[in-house]
């Protein structure tokens, strides 16, 4: 049982490692237009963006679960459960509103996470706030944006 729990936080870290730096790289000029492009045509991201994706960034973000069964023992079932989880997070970064004030989001777990307002930036601008769970790889890599306080459905972006 331990191990179950270890290996689902383990493809938590791993995940979010493996997003932020093929997301980074897909914004690259060269590669954007065949693998991004389409995700980013959701200027201001509903929960539908969360699956609006090039078959091309599909097969890259696929990749990774791939990878993992071969390096990591991990059960079947972790993998299932971690989808749904991944899923139910994307839709989150997706829902372009914020689910929690701005000063929750300061405080303590919550300002370990990347929140929809975060990716929304990301949405808007074409840059920073990469990563998909945590904030970690932005800080760390100093592509951090921080948040929007609310979405500016006026504006447009190109
Ligand atoms: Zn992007
Ligand atoms: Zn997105």
């Amino acid at each position: 049982m331990t191990w179950y729990l270890v290996s689902f936080v383990l493809v938590f870290f791993l995940h979010d490692t493996y997003f932020y730096w093929t997301h980074r790289l897909m914004h690259t000029k060269k590669l954007f237009p065949y693998f991004h492009r389409v995700h980013h045509l959701s200027h201001k991201p509903s929960p539908m963006a969360a699956l609006a994706f090039h078959p091309l960034e599909a097969m890259v973000e696929v990749f990774l679960f791939l990878l993992i069964p071969i390096f990591l023992p991990v059960h079947f079932s972790v993998i299932v459960l971690f989808t749904f989880f991944s899923l139910f997070m994307n839709v989150y970064g997706h829902l372009g509103f914020n689910l929690f004030s701005i000063e929750r989001q300061k405080k303590f777990p919550l300002n370990l996470l990347s929140h929809s307002t975060n990716h929304s930036w990301h949405h808007q601008y074409h840059r920073g706030n990469y990563g998909f769970y945590l904030q970690f790889w932005d800080r760390m890599m100093k592509t951090w944006k921080g948040e929007l306080k609310e979405i500016d459905h006026n504006s447009s972006v190109n």
